[in-house]
């Protein structure tokens, strides 16, 4: 049966106070089918598509039963890649705030091994990692899970494209087979099923009956005499729309980086998402990304999967997907919840039949547009509102969110609107402001005391 509100459930009153203070007021209807048999300690397969908040549904369930009197790690999160882990497990400390003494750990590849050892020597209840790194821990000694109640497989689907299967088993061997599973999946290939089979005798298999409406995202096509005209029509398009946060989706890797820098050329703000980048420059795509301070991202599909940005303003088909499903991911990255989204694709001759395939599964006819005119091009290209500052501080030096806007907006300072996102690491900060407010901004960080220290601050 499904749950209409949260307080139907048995939840710990840290979390019921935790989900009205963040503003979790009804569950998606992923969480509206899981919630109560995840409670109730049942091995479950949700299928849910991505946005639809997985993420909380796994989250309540393994916080709902942890004791954090005991020291030994409890669950287990696994999830594809290493950018999903973290955002996992920041959701995970975020809805756990009002519990004491929760302690998460995050165990991806990419970081150094040395501070993951001694991080888990001083225990965690909660282990969230990539399949890789937390079997090296295991097979050195460093991570025992022989007494976790439950296991996560997040992204399922995308871990098996990603060919984890074998390091699935092999980490499988270490849990203690009376325990809870959960798997997440925003697909449904036959092959999660045969996976599950690994790991849990008789699940509950649950599939959030949300039929994509996708009514509130305008999709327009754009057909192209030739392939060559394609990068002036994406250029003539932002021109047009000029979106604050847009994403660019390509086929292939080798597509992704050469739009990419040609873009980049042209003057527009922009940043790449694709596995060929090292950990530092993806992180840094996406926090300028998800900060506005970059308007457009390129990505390939596989990148830009199970991402937890934002409603963007804009997505944008430079080939159409190879299948349509591919394509109903993307534009769902535009239109969530109340707003209202544009989806525009270029197609050429070659690509008719897939707009056929697409116009078949939304059954009506799509839009067909005409592109505005060249002139366009002739302006500069446009600029982000947002501008990312970068203060030499961070974790190491007990640097909070509140000590950055406070000392912004301090005596001549700037006002908390024009404050953007803040994203606090160990040894240094990006706070995003509005352009018109850099240069208050960096006098203000750089002439004040936060913490009794002086800290220099920078244009990123
Ligand atoms: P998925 O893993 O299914 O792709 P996420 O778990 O990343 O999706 O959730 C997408 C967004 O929805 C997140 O920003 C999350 O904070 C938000 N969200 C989740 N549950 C709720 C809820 N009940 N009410 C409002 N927002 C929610
Ligand atoms: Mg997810």
């Amino acid at each position: 049966m499904a749950i209409s509100s949260f307080s139907q459930l048995a939840l710990r009153p840290e979390l019921l106070q935790r989900l009205a203070d963040l503003n979790y007021v009804l569950p998606t209807a992923v969480q509206a089918i899981s919630l109560q048999p995840a409670l109730a300690g049942e091995d479950l397969v949700v299928k849910g598509k991505t946005g639809s908040g997985k993420t909380l549904a796994f989250t309540l369930a393994l916080l709902n039963k942890l004791r954090c009197d005991a020291t030994h790690v409890q669950a287990l999160v696994l999830c594809p890649t290493r950018e999903l882990a973290e955002q996992v497990s920041v959701e995970i400390k975020q809805v756990a705030a009002l519990i004491a003494n929760v302690r998460v750990l995050t165990l991806c590849g990419g970081m150094p091994i040395g501070a993951q050892v001694s991080a888990l020597k001083q225990g965690a209840h909660i282990v969230v990692g990539t399949p890789g790194r937390v079997e090296e821990h295991l097979l050195n000694g460093a991570l025992m899970l022989s007494e976790v109640d439950t296991l996560v497989l997040d992204e399922a689907d995308q871990m098996l494209d990603m060919g984890f299967m074998e390091t699935l088993d092999s980490i499988l061997v270490y849990l203690p087979p009376n325990r809870q599973n959960l798997m997440f999946s925003a697909t449904y290939p036959e092959k999660i099923m045969q996976a599950a089979k690994h790991f849990m005798a008789s699940p509950q298999l649950l599939e959030a009956n949300e039929q994509p409406s996708h009514s509130n995202i305008k999709q327009i096509f754009y057909k192209l005499d030739n392939n060559k005209m394609r990068l002036n029509a994406l250029r003539v398009l932002l021109a047009q729309h000029q979106p604050q946060s847009c994403i660019v989706f390509c086929n292939t890797k080798v597509e992704t980086k050469r739009l990419f820098s040609e873009l980049q050329q042209t003057g527009l703000a922009c940043v790449e998402l694709h596995g060929d980048l090292d950990q530092g420059e993806r992180e840094w795509s996406l926090l300028s990304f998800a900060n506005k301070s970059a308007n457009i991202l390129v990505a390939t599909d596989v990148a830009a999967r199970g991402l937890d940005v934002e409603a963007v303003d804009l997505v944008v088909s430079y080939h159409l997907a190879l299948e349509p499903q591919t394509h109903v991911h993307r534009i769902g990255r535009t239109g969530r919840g109340e707003h209202k989204g544009l989806a525009v694709s270029l197609f050429g001759e070659k690509e008719m039949f897939k707009v056929e395939q697409l116009q078949s599964l939304f059954q009506h006819p799509l839009e067909q547009g005409k592109l505005p005119s060249h002139t366009l091009l002739d302006r500069p290209a446009y600029k982000p509102n947002m501008v990312t500052l970068m203060i030499a501080g961070g974790k190491q030096q007990k640097l909070r969110k509140g000590d950055i806007v406070g000392c912004l907006t301090g005596e001549e300072g700037i006002s908390v609107k024009q404050i953007g996102k803040i994203n606090i690491y160990d040894v240094q900060t990006f706070v995003a402001v509005k352009r018109e407010a850099v240069k208050p901004a960096l006098r203000k960080l750089n002439q004040s005391r936060i913490k009794n220290k002086r800290f220099k601050a920078m244009r990123a």
